[in-house]
């Protein structure tokens, strides 16, 4: 499948003025030709030529973008990336769309045109200029006439053209990630360790949006979640009897309601909760948390559960659409997309003259459906919702 652009849902950031979150939008308007340019393409051709004319090494050479001043090695298919390259891998590598495949090119980061992978387990695109430049010219034709088409990490054979499936290359995105202190993550898993997710969503009900995504399927054991409204009466012994949990959420509900209890209330609810889920220091299980305020926590709250309790920042994620803010959110969360950075849009967003209509127009989930998305790198999916 292929698929033109950007599909309609964007993410873009900047560099938040405040220096302790970062900024994301969530946009339903931004035109399909904004985002992250894809690397310089200007000697891309050239990497045919000089691997088989002139003999020089692949892993001399930026995949990417065909630079040969290179700074590490790609870590998915044999090859380097150059710096800006490695950086732009480690901003889009875990961003997803709203569709629920990954927002850009498996191999460049970048792309216009991607090629989406046909098996149900994976996610992953593949652009053109990648499909022409490193497996072989007329790839790309070649794809788009298939009904169904299987990417490079899921055919068995290792080798296309140029292209070359490092053997454990799940452990050396995660070996990236470590060298280079972007954000910690878990090292993904392949199809077959993946298993279903369990999560326990307090406060506000993400089973809609767990389920859209392909987390939650109709039959008991294809994942499960958890939805309590008010913890006020959960004891350690509760939580304990839901078993493993591998994902925590928890959001302060819709502001403009009857809010039941103080807003710190729900940040310390979820931190207590949180404390008795989460596996020791030394526990290798990949876990998740999420919590999510509609700014209503007040600066002395927010201090505390970014240095005391959560440490980490918050990312303030808008939902912008017409250029207009339609609602904001801080999250903190342990998921790596929120961690990513884009360019800014080409029309200029200036947030203090822009309108705010009213708040919460997107659903709190809908709105974090996106950022959910990446838990696929570690837990089931259940094609039929998909
Ligand atoms: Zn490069
Ligand atoms: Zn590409
Ligand atoms: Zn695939």
């Amino acid at each position: 499948m292929a698929r033109e652009g950007m599909e309609a849902e964007r993410v873009v950031s900047f560099e938040s003025e405040s220096e302790s979150s970062d900024v994301m939008f969530v946009d339903s308007s931004i035109s399909s030709t904004d985002g992250p340019e894809p690397p310089q393409n200007f000697n891309r051709d050239c990497i045919a030529y000089e691997v088989n004319v002139k003999h020089r090494h692949i892993e001399e050479i930026c995949i990417s973008c065909g630079s040969l001043e290179v700074d590490t090695l790609h870590p998915i298919f044999h090859g380097a990336l150059c710096p800006p390259c490695k950086e732009n891998f480690l901003h889009v590598f875990f961003l997803y769309d709203e569709d629920g495949y990954q927002s850009y090119c498996t191999i460049c980061g970048g792309g216009r045109t991607l090629f989406i992978c046909d098996v149900s387990s994976c996610s992953r695109c593949y652009c053109t200029e990648c499909l022409d430049f490193l497996v072989r010219p007329g790839t790309a034709c070649r794809v788009k006439a298939m009904n169904m088409w299987f990417c490079f990490l899921c055919l068995p054979m290792d080798r296309h053209g140029l292209l070359q499936r490092r053997v454990k290359w799940r452990a050396c995105v995660k070996r990236l990630y470590d060298e280079c202190g972007f954000v910690n993550i878990f090292k993904p898993l392949s199809a077959s360790k993946r298993n279903p997710i369990r999560v326990l969503s307090l406060f506000s009900d993400i089973s809609i949006e767990m389920k859209k995504l392909g987390f939650i399927g109709n039959t008991f054991g294809n994942g499960s979640i958890t939805y309590v409204h008010d913890v006020s009466l959960i004891t350690r012994k509760d939580v304990k009897e839901l078993g493993d949990i591998d994902f925590v959420f928890g959001a302060i509900p819709d502001t403009r309601g009857y809010i039941a209890h103080p807003s710190d209330w729900y940040f310390y609810q979820y931190y207590r909760i949180l404390s008795y889920v989460q596996p020791q220091a030394n526990n290798p299980k990949c876990f998740f948390w999420m919590f999510v305020d509609n700014l209503v926590l007040d600066e002395e709250v927010k201090d505390a559960a970014t240095f005391r309790f959560l440490e980490t920042n918050p990312v303030t994620i808008y939902d912008v659409q017409h250029e207009g803010i339609f609602s904001e959110v801080h999250v903190w969360s342990n998921i790596p997309s929120l961690k990513s950075k884009y360019a800014l849009p080409d029309w200029d967003l200036d947030l203090s003259t822009s309108f705010r209509r009213d708040f919460q127009t997107q659903s709190l989930p809908e709105m974090l459906k996106k950022f959910l998305a990446p838990l696929k790198e570690y837990f089931k999916c259940f094609p039929e919702f998909l």
